[in-house]
């Protein structure tokens, strides 16, 4: 048996905790639909949008295949997104979570004024404000703030 990648090992931790992790490739976003799943063929996962009856075993659907089941996170049809993962994401409201991403110093000056105070995660640019409870997720509800729950992906 080969050695477990480093973005599984991590995305099993996550999971033992409650939150579905998910795989990111190169560019850091989630692995392109398989061809079963491909211009929406399948018509999507149940938990998205419209519900649809896929089972597709792969990662396909990006925030929607995120699971904290450890027996699909080590299954063979994820092996090879591990293997050349380069991120690990997990879905937010998945784990009964929202996080507000602010990708700028003005966007984390603004929400020491405005937001209360929660637990913070620091990012490559900037930081992430965690807090308990699912909301819509938002992209930029004012300059460098995204807000990311239900149906969305956070890294
Ligand atoms: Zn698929
Ligand atoms: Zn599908």
């Amino acid at each position: 048996m080969s050695a477990m990648s480093a973005a599984l090992r991590t995305a099993l931790m996550l999971a033992e905790a409650g939150v579905p992790p998910l795989p990111l490739r190169q560019g850091k976003v989630p692995f392109g639909n398989c061809r079963n799943c491909a211009d929406g063929a399948c018509g999507g996962r149940p938990n998205m949008k419209n519900p649809s009856p896929c089972t597709c075993p792969a990662p396909c659907h990006g925030w929607a295949a995120a699971t904290t089941d450890p027996t699909v996170l080590t299954s063979p049809a994820w092996a090879s997104a591990w293997r050349e993962a380069v991120a690990v994401a997990y879905h937010p409201g998945g784990a009964d979570l929202t996080v507000v991403d602010l990708d700028n110093a003005a966007a984390i000056a603004w929400a020491r004024e405005t937001l209360p105070a929660t637990q913070t995660v620091g990012t490559t640019r900037g930081e992430h404000w965690i807090y308990r409870g699912t909301m819509r997720s938002a992209n930029a509800v004012r300059e460098g703030v995204d807000i990311k729950s239900t149906m969305a992906y956070a890294r």
